[in-house]
């Protein structure tokens, strides 16, 4: 196993912000007995951190621990009943398992596709677009603990998942690999169109009855026109996650900005669009250093000219300020910080 451990590893190839940092110690999972390994030669008791595709994550600095890269691989599924439980390594990529269930007509991820980075990850932030989120198909993962070497299973209620968040993100962040899920499938699931911009293209495209693969590709094309392609220009997705505010704040808001975008939640409580926030605040395209604020989506910071982490970061303060001192509202970072 030690010659499995790479030292002084460039991280620029397994982040899509393409930071130029470094690893000291660099691993790549490909059996699950490596995780085994490690733990018996005490690895786990220094510093170390998970990584699947790098697509939520931003570098600030080198990495002075053992970075450990999971790659493991494989796909299959059961029928019971009116479902099917499909189980995937947490190395695959995220999108090949969504056309994977596409090619095998099961319902239920085609509002997620292109969604970047693995199945190992898709747990970890309750990955969601488009109306749908993963709590919605999640069935259970199967994960490595890192404290006592043992695999132990988590199912649906042990997750903790809400809005971008679970236990995985807060009471157990880095604790547990996460090495399979598996996802359960209703067969006769009915189809999502509740977010305008998928039926605008679909009517544009003239389709009545859409199938699964209608949405997958769909949503596939309205993510390749909005969003910043992470191998030409580095970001990772939305940066800060869209606040859930009572309504009270909203209707304060209301007074000052009526035009303010925002979605009911429950009785209670709105979601409120952070990029509309942070347009507001001039952002839109703009940069600062190398870092910039993509210009069809003011959520996306991206890497404009050869930007270190740090500047990203610098930006993303800036931001928070910014919106703070407009709107009285404290957005919160969805992008890991390391
Ligand atoms: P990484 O970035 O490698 O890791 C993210 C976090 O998870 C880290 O804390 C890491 O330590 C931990 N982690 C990774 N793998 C494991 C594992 N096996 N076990 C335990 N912990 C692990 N997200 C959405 O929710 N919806 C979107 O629509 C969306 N669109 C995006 C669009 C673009 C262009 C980009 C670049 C990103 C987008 N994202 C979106 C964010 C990102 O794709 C997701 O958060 C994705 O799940 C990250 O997967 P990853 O494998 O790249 O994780
Ligand atoms: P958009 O369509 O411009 O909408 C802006 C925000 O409003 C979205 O973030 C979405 O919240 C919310 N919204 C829009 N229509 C809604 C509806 N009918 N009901 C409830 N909420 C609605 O957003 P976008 O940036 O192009 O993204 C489209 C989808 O892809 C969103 O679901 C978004 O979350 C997802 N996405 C996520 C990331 C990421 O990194 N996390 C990156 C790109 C895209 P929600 O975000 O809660 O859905």
């Amino acid at each position: 196993m030690e010659s499995l451990i790479q030292e002084n590893v460039s991280l620029k190839p397994f982040n899509t912000f393409g930071i130029a940092v470094q690893a000291k110690q660099f691993v790549e999972i490909t059996k699950r007995e490596h995780l085994s390994q490690l733990f018996n030669e005490g690895l786990f008791k220094q510093d170390f951190l998970v990584l699947g595709g790098g697509s939520n994550i931003l570098f600030t600095q080198d990495y002075t621990g053992l970075l450990i890269k999971i790659n493991l691989k494989g796909i299959g599924y059961t029928i019971q009943q009116n479902h099917s439980f499909v189980t995937a390594q947490g190395g695959e990529v995220w999108n090949d398992l969504v056309w994977y269930c596409i090619d095998h007509q099961f319902p239920g991820l085609e509002n997620m596709a292109l969604i970047p980075g693995t199945v190992g990850a898709s747990p970890v932030q309750n990955i969601g677009a488009y109306g749908t989120e993963l709590m919605h198909v999640f069935y259970s993962c199967l994960a490595f603990d890192t404290t006592s070497g043992q695999f132990v299973t988590f199912y649906k209620d042990d997750c903790n998942f809400s809005y971008r968040e679970s236990i995985f993100k807060s009471k157990y962040k880095n604790r547990y690999i996460i090495i399979e899920v598996t996802y359960k499938l209703d067969l006769s699931a009915t189809i999502n169109t509740s977010y305008g911009a998928i039926e605008k293209e679909l009517s544009n495209r003239q389709i009545q009855h859409p199938t699964i693969k209608d949405i997958a590709e769909v949503v596939s094309y309205i993510r390749v026109e909005k969003l910043p392609d992470p191998s030409t220009v580095g970001n990772a997705g939305s940066f800060f996650k869209n606040p859930i505010v009572p309504k009270s704040t909203l209707q304060r808001l209301l007074i000052d900005f009526p035009e303010i975008v925002h979605y009911k939640i429950d009785e209670k409580s709105y979601k409120l669009a952070a990029g509309w926030l942070i347009e507001q605040c001039g952002w839109k395209g703009k940069k600062q250093g190398g870092a910039g604020v993509w210009h069809n989506q003011a959520l996306v910071l991206i890497n404009a000219n050869q930007a270190t982490g740090q500047e990203i970061f610098e930006l993303s303060s800036t931001i928070l300020n910014d919106v703070y001192s407009k709107f009285e509202i404290q957005l919160e970072r969805e992008v890991n910080i390391f």
